[in-house]
């Protein structure tokens, strides 16, 4: 990636770059017993970035006090910073344990924007914490494009989406079976401890959520459910040498994921499964739909020009599928570059609709269910 391409990803909205040190400050916190100078380190040049954005005299002024109001809603942090995103006001950051909330990896994430003048490298910092979505995805295609041939691009692609998580060594056969996979060097890492049960026994265990397959998060309090919450199933977990899952709203309709053995397996890192895997399960879910109702699909036809090129009896759809939980993010990131396909809100973001029509009103813009039943309609008059 080129420094422009870096570049255009800066920004200098103070209520951008508010939220962007208050997530940094509060990762930092949630893992200041593993990383404590560093993380401490942090969270003081963090206050700075919030000072900066506050003004003298207003905001909160030591390290201590920021970590104290990321406990609060972000909307008394970002009370007159300008430019301050108004669909975070009531979210907060970090729960009573000290760890990161589930509105953090789902919501506030998407608004994350590199901080230009806070230099020095922390690999210890997750990418989903520093970088802008758009980089995170830029850098996983670019060593997947580096060949230019589209068959070995979409396998790859499709590999990654379909198995963010695994047995290592089973992850190298699924990886040479598939053939000309290419996938970016350090792609896979281990599974983070808090996706993760300890058995009394030591033995670590990780269940894969049914619909991104990655690992579930495991709360102190048993609860198993995914990081992304329009995955929404969530578990109870039967604690022991050989722990279970149990469905915790009592469903019967999906049986829970078996327990998987966290020695040897890997996962993408949350970055990559927040901006790559997560919206790449929904492009593979409709995908398949279309297929199913007898249409013929191209996935990231042209080296990703736009997300499914769909050929149904006579018509023609090319679409490209949003995934994005903050619609002030969607709608600033579509007025920035224009889409070169018709817009496609998967189900979890349906309710969208009309707030984005309304906001951009020369766009085409469909659900995921309206879709499907054109694609349909257009199979039956075919034939
Ligand atoms: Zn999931």
């Amino acid at each position: 990636m080129s420094d422009d391409e870096l570049g255009s990803h800066y920004t200098d909205v103070p209520g951008q770059r508010v939220v962007a040190a208050a997530l940094r400050a509060a990762y930092a916190w949630s893992v200041r017993d593993v990383h404590r100078n560093a993380a401490m380190l942090e969270i003081a040049r963090m206050t700075g970035v919030v000072m900066e954005a506050h003004g003298p005299g207003r905001g909160p002024v030591t390290p201590l006090e920021l970590v104290g109001v990321l406990r609060a809603s972000l909307g008394s942090l970002l009370a007159g910073v300008r430019g301050r995103p108004a669909e975070l006001a009531d979210v907060v950051l970090l729960d009573h344990e000290g760890r990161l909330t589930e509105n953090a990896y789902d919501l506030v994430c998407e608004h994350v924007v590199p901080l230009k003048d806070v230099v020095g490298s922390r690999p210890w910092l997750p990418s989903w914490t520093t970088m802008h979505s758009d980089q995170i995805r830029q850098q996983v295609f670019t060593a997947m494009i580096a060949s230019t041939k589209q068959d070995e691009y979409v396998a790859s692609r499709r590999f990654l989406v379909e198995h963010p998580a695994g047995d290592e060594q089973e992850l190298v056969e699924l990886k040479d079976r598939a053939g000309g996979v290419r996938l970016a060097k350090g792609g896979y890492r281990d599974v983070p401890e808090d996706q993760l049960y300890r058995a009394p026994n030591g033995k670590g265990w990780w269940w894969p959520c049914a619909e991104c397959r990655w690992p579930m998060a495991v709360a102190s309090s048993g609860k198993v459910r995914c990081r992304y919450r329009p995955h929404s199933a969530v578990f109870d977990l039967v604690p022991g040498d050989r722990p279970v899952l149990r469905r915790r709203d009592g469903a019967r309709r999906s049986s829970p994921p078996a327990g998987r053995p966290a020695e040897g397996a890997k996962c993408v890192d949350a970055g990559v499964w927040r901006f790559v895997v997560v919206p790449g399960a929904s492009e593979l879910r409709i995908a398949a739909a279309a297929e199913h109702a007898g249409a013929k699909v191209l996935l990231w036809p042209f080296l990703d020009r736009f997300d499914l090129l769909v050929e149904a009896g006579d018509e023609k759809f090319s679409v490209d599928v949003k995934e994005c939980l903050s619609l002030s993010s969607l709608i600033e990131r579509l007025r920035r570059r224009r889409p070169s396909a018709r817009i496609l809100l998967p189900r979890s973001c349906e309710w969208q609709l009309e707030t984005l029509q309304d906001a951009l009103p020369e766009l085409a813009v469909l659900t995921e269910t309206k879709f499907l039943g054109q694609v349909r309609s257009a199979m039956r008059k075919a034939r």
